[in-house]
């Protein structure tokens, strides 16, 4: 990131101080633990970073971060393999959000909102897609009226993952209805918890209970808590996807840790669910986690280069999309192939139960397909920006948006 720490630590002897540090301050890694539903962990976690001097590495030293580079990062990420790490608040907390702050936020929205979320104690979730539009995003329809001093928001947002745990949210409204759908939306910051705002949980088929949706009802919001222009937040939205490629391909330099591969664990849950179900010996089965471990293999070998070609300029942001694109395929192709090799077993489960989750994550592979953009918006993305192909045919553009032809807008209680 800019403005690095000018005296700046060597990466080996940070490495060799967190070395030092972790085994008396951080919790060893289990699964489950610092999953991504559980942000009071996550928050906990993050504090104890922060109180030994390793929270924030990539963010500004004026923010609260330690100014440091992505080597360092890298070598700290290293450090807490075998440690639980605050991973719950790296997506959409650290990377988007933080991204975004430092990007596109004043200096005072920088100077009071990334302190805090370097030391954990706020969380925050991206208010974005709406019942009626995920892709098409700039289509948005809640409103923000401006009233004095303030933004008046009405509407719904929903597939917030996280809202129902979190304290702030980055929220994408229309405040010009008279101009083309682009040049009509404003970024404002949305404290969670306030009168007006109605936060509800969705269970899906699997049984979570991340999603949430949101209702809006003349919630005013103060004229400092706007990101970027006023009618111009299209170019902070595109930032802020941009951030979200990144994270989710495994390329942001805000992360704090990592999920792990078994390139780097030496572990396949595969090959101990084949083994541990006597398939070990079966040379179908035996192909499927080799084919597993080829893809995470590839899919690492791919988000370094992308993710070094972005950092050094080689590649433009837009390259992300092929970090998410290929994400998305290879889990659900590994989603696929875990069911397989569990079979009749992944029928039903409990928590624990290694073959029956391999159900629960089939039933909820297209997730990956979808959350951060979708496969097919990614290959949009790729055949336009970086192949420079012609742009996909859209009846809307440069019509103002209250002229543009749409379905009515569902009524409150619908979930879309
Ligand atoms: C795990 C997960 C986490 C999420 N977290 C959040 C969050 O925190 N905050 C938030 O605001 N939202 C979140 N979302 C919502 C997500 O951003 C949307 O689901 C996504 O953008 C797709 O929008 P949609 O569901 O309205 O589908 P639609 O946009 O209605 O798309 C339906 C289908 O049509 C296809 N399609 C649409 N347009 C085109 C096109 N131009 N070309 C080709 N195909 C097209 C899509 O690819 C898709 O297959 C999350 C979703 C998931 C699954």
């Amino acid at each position: 990131m800019t403005d690095t720490n000018p005296n700046i630590e060597d990466v080996e002897a940070f490495r060799l101080r967190a070395r030092a540090w972790l085994p008396d301050n951080m919790p060893p890694r289990q699964e489950g633990v610092g999953h991504f539903r559980d942000f009071d962990r996550g928050r906990e976690l993050q504090k104890r970073l922060y109180d030994g001097g390793f929270a924030g590495v990539c963010f500004p030293v004026e923010y609260g971060g330690l100014g440091l580079t992505l080597e360092h990062q890298q070598a700290l990420d290293e450090e807490t393999i075998d440690y639980a790490m605050p991973l719950v608040l790296n997506v959409p907390t650290f990377t988007i959000i933080g991204g975004t702050l430092l990007e596109f936020g004043t200096e005072a929205q920088k100077q009071r909102y990334l302190p805090p979320i370097i030391r954990g104690e706020e969380v925050w979730v991206q208010f974005l897609s709406e019942p009626t539009c995920g892709s098409d995003l700039a289509s948005l329809a809640m409103r923000a009226t401006l009233d004095g001093d303030a933004f008046v928001l009405n509407g719904s947002k929903i597939w917030s993952s996280g809202a129902h745990a979190a304290d702030y949210a980055i929220c994408v409204a229309r405040s010009n209805w008279d101009v083309p759908k682009h040049d009509g939306i404003t970024v404002l910051i949305v404290k969670i918890r306030q009168p007006g705002i109605t936060v509800e949980q969705i269970i899906d088929t699997n049984g979570g209970d991340e999603f949430c949706q949101e209702f809006f009802d003349d919630v005013r919001i103060p004229v400092e808590n706007v990101i970027g222009p006023v009618d111009g937040g299209w170019t902070v939205v595109r930032g802020l996807l941009a951030h979200e490629r990144n994270a989710m391909g495994n390329a942001s330099p805000l992360s704090s840790g990592r999920w792990l591969t078994p390139t780097e664990t030496g572990r396949s849950d595969l090959m101990e669910l084949a083994m541990t179900s006597g398939q070990s010996a079966n040379p179908e089965i035996r192909q499927l986690v080799a084919e597993d471990y080829a893809l995470r293999y590839v899919q690492d070998e791919t988000t370094r280069r992308v993710g070094t070609g972005m950092a050094s300029g080689h590649l433009p942001p837009t390259a992300g999309a092929l970090l998410r694109l290929m994400g998305a395929r290879a889990g659900v192709r590994r989603s696929d192939i875990a069911l397989t090799i569990a079979g009749s077993s992944a029928a039903a489960w409990h928590t624990g139960d290694p073959a029956g989750q391999m159900g629960s994550r089939y039933v909820g592979r297209q997730a990956v397909e979808m959350g951060g953009g979708t496969t097919e918006m990614q290959r949009n993305l790729i055949s336009e920006r970086l192949l420079e192909m012609p742009r996909e045919v859209a009846a809307d553009r440069g019509v103002p948006f209250n002229e543009v032809r749409h379905n009515a807008m569902p009524a409150r209680g619908n979930k879309g």
